[in-house]
């Protein structure tokens, strides 16, 4: 006998600081939610990657938490130790994914699983599969919380969702790459926060200055190129990518490099401009939504309000 599909009330695709914050604004409300992420854990654009030598975090680097509607969010993250003030604003402790794993810890997570069809069940529910079209999850609710260009590619699998489709392509246009990478180096009292300070830089951040990620006898920068040397530099190899951003930083800052990681580049890395009026997308037809830095802000922060500003509406019309 066929082993039966699960079925929940709400799915949300993709456990970055959008779906994780809905997920926990939901689980809050006691709607049985199920996260369903490609990637091994929880993060997104807002992870952070393990390292032999430690851990730093190769996406966003600093959260601004400064807009009202996400008080409570913050005030509980600070409360549970997984949020602490850094710089201008707040980091993940003891890493930036700590954030997302904490507001996915109530709904079921799986994760290593790619949404590629989504469509209708013969009992009425949306049923999601997987790149092998593999059934995966049944549900009431989906909420799309992935970059503009992937929702795009699930929204194109769905009847009649013209609409959310053309957001979301139109939205897609507007994404930058952006390269990153890491160096261990001896320690220095240069300022942990650098912006701009060389034509191929947007940022240096010393992460072994944030809260939680002290080191004994060396440090750990993660290097991000500018999006306009990304831009340039989008298929050049990784080993002339690593050379040139060490030699960028080098220029900058007077230290001992020991060791350089390889490079990572975000090919969907930063969303340029949102286009939307709206901060996140719902169809009541549908029972369809779509949230995300794209549709508000185009930063983490903006990720986290969407996700806010949907589950809101979503409460008092829908759920
Ligand atoms: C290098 C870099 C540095 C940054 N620095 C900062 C910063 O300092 N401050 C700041 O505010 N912002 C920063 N940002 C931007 C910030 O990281 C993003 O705005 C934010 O993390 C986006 O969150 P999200 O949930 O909208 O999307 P994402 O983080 O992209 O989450 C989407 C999730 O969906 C998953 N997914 C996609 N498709 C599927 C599928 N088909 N099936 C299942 N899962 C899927 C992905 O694996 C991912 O986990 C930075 C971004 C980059 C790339």
């Amino acid at each position: 006998m066929a082993t039966p599909i699960p079925t929940t009330k709400l799915v949300i695709i993709g456990a970055g600081l959008a779906g994780a914050t809905f997920s926990h604004l939901a689980t809050q409300h006691h709607i049985p939610t199920t996260i369903i992420e490609k990637s091994r854990g929880t993060g997104g654009r807002a992870g952070s990657k393990r390292l032999s030598c430690g851990g730093i975090d190769q996406g966003a680097s600093i959260l601004g938490f400064s807009d009202e509607d996400l008080t409570d969010i913050r005030e509980h993250l600070l409360e549970q130790n997984v949020l602490q003030r850094w710089q201008s604003g707040y980091v993940g402790t003891p890493r930036m994914s700590s954030i997302t794993r904490y507001l996915s810890s109530h709904a079921e997570l799986v994760t290593e699983t790619k949404v590629q069809h989504i469509e209708r069940s013969y009992d009425d529910y949306w049923l999601l599969r997987d790149d092998k079209y593999q059934p995966v999850i049944k549900a009431e609710y989906v909420m799309i919380a992935t970059p503009a260009l992937q929702a795009s590619m699930l929204l194109a699998t769905i009847p009649n969702t013209s609409t959310l489709l053309l957001q979301a392509n139109r939205a897609g246009a507007n994404t930058l790459s952006q390269w990153v990478m890491w160096l261990r180096t001896s320690q220095t009292d240069a300022a942990p926060l650098q912006f701009s300070v060389h034509p191929s830089l947007e940022t240096l951040i010393k992460d072994s200055d944030k809260p939680g990620r002290e080191r004994q006898d060396d440090d750990l920068w993660v290097v991000q190129a500018s999006p306009e040397w990304s831009q340039t530099h989008l298929d050049s190899d990784k080993a002339e990518v690593q050379a040139a951003l060490q030699q960028a930083f080098s220029e900058v800052i007077d230290c001992e490099v020991y060791e350089a990681g390889e490079p990572h580049r975000w090919l969907l890395g930063r969303q340029a401009m949102p286009v939307s009026s709206s901060s996140f997308l719902w169809d009541n037809q549908l029972n369809i939504g779509l949230i995300g830095d794209w549709l508000c802000q185009g930063d983490a922060e903006g990720a986290m309000l969407s996700a806010q500003y949907a589950f809101d509406y979503l409460r008092k019309k829908v759920l």
